[in-house]
């Protein structure tokens, strides 16, 4: 492995925000040598930022989720990043989007019995899904279900209430102008790292760790686990002994889907205010979210996500660009559609070391984010969105659990390091 010793004190696996936090923290520590392997030729993992007209595109993480709480904010302004603290209107979407003011503030009301509900439910002993807490055949239960797979990258019937009551967001959204992607590029810098390198086999049955990756064998005598938990479910990096606790957690916890398209726009739109937020639909879950101009930019950014997302993921950006323009269309009035061209997609289903978006856990198991994040022997760790108790399926979350993980392997060392 140039320029790299293949002998570790730790050595972590994955280079997106968990294995960037994990390494900073521990060459903060100093006195262990670290390595950290990534599959890929870059760095970032799910937050990765792009520039193919000049301006910056997050084709992940891009909000500064519960940003008053959330450590990369100030981490980014002591970087000198731009934070933009406009809100988004996520709530206030409805009233452009073909429904009456009326009609929206029932839509706000509803979410909020949804929730308070939600919390009520969590209460009880046992667990079940966000769709049993719906009235059948609600007039906005498509649209419920729609928000659903924005949020959680999947629908209302696959998700947890118990986990999903255990997020938590401050409500406060900030995103920077150079884009999330850029500011984990900025904090992988220096770090000891090995690209292009997957790990296939983690061999943790003698004194060392071995860690055979696609470069060679590593030898380490602790290992910071920190891929997505579709990598450990479909079993793309096996360990030896295997692990069926980690394996069964790993499939409690899928990847939902979730992508993006980005498309360029030429002007702005007569009446409508640069940074709106449209939702293509309000009475199907078939359905994109819209940001027209944000930032200033001359562009539209199109959410979509669950099952939705999956088959516009196969179908191709041709068919995604299809199905924004003509929903655009139908809100913004036909003269869009020849000031618009595709940009940019995503398809994170078929990202070969992602294979989905963000973890949710499935109805019964959100207790499977303890059961992932647990050390085994004390010289295996976990981190990585899915091991964050209160803020999975974030960027911040997967770098918190990336500290805590590098924590727990230090304390570990410190016993060994003593005898020396
Ligand atoms: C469309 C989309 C929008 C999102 N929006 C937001 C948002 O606005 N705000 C927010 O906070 N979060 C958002 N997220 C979620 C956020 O991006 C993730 O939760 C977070 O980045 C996960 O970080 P991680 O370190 O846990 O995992 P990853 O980023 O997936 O990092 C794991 C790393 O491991 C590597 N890897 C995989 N297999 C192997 C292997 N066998 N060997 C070595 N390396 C391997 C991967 O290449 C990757 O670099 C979004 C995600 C998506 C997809």
């Amino acid at each position: 492995m140039t320029g790299l010793s293949s002998e570790v004190d730790v050595a972590v696996i994955g280079a997106g925000a968990a294995g960037i936090g994990a390494a900073r923290r521990l060459r903060e520590a100093g006195m262990v040598s670290v390595v950290v392997l990534e599959a890929r030729h870059r760095v970032g993992g799910r937050v990765h930022t792009i520039a193919p007209k000049g301006f910056p595109l997050d084709r992940g993480a891009e909000w500064l989720h519960s940003a008053d709480r959330n450590p990369l904010s100030s981490i980014a302004r002591s970087l000198g990043f731009s934070i933009h603290r406009r809100p988004p209107e996520w709530t206030t979407r409805l009233r452009r989007s073909g429904e009456t003011i009326e009609a929206e503030a029932e839509w706000i009301a509803l979410r909020e019995a949804q929730s308070r509900a939600r919390r009520q439910a969590a209460a009880e002993p046992a667990d079940r899904s966000l769709a049993s807490l719906l009235s059948p055949g609600g007039r906005w239960n498509p649209l419920l279900d729609a928000t659903s797979t924005w949020g959680n990258g999947a629908e209302l019937d696959r998700v947890s209430v118990k986990d999903n009551v255990r997020y938590e967001d401050s409500g406060t959204n900030w995103r920077l102008g150079e884009g999330y992607g850029r500011l984990i590029e900025t904090l992988a810098e220096g770090l000891p790292m090995s690209r292009e390198a997957p790990v296939s086999r983690v061999d943790h049955r003698g004194r060392q760790i071995r860690l055979e990756t696609a470069r060679g064998t590593v030898s380490a005598a602790r290992a910071i686990v920190t891929v997505p938990t579709s990598i450990i479910a479909q079993e793309v990096m096996r360990f030896d002994p295997a692990l069926p606790d980690k394996l069964a957690a790993a499939a409690g916890l899928p990847l939902g889907v979730d992508d993006k398209l980005f498309i360029s726009l030429k002007g702005p739109i007569p009446g409508l205010e640069d940074g709106s937020y449209l939702v293509g639909s309000t009475t199907s879950r078939e359905t994109m979210s819209y940001q027209v101009r944000p930032l200033d930019r001359p562009a539209v950014y199109c959410f979509c996500g669950g099952r939705f997302a999956a088959a516009l993921e196969r179908e191709g950006e041709g068919a995604m660009f299809d199905f924004a323009a003509g929903e655009l269309t139908r809100l913004l009035g036909s003269d869009v559609r020849k000031r618009m061209a595709p940009l940019a997609s995503t398809a994170w289903l078929q990202d070969p070391w992602a294979r989905g978006s963000y973890s949710y856990a499935l109805p019964g198991h959100a207790d499977d984010r303890a059961v992932l994040a647990a050390p085994v022997d004390d010289r295996l760790f976990f981190a990585g969105e899915a091991c964050s108790p209160n803020f999975f399926s974030t960027a911040h979350g997967a770098w918190l659990s990336g500290i805590a993980a590098a924590e727990a392997a230090l304390a570990s060392l410190r016993p060994a390091a003593a005898d020396r």
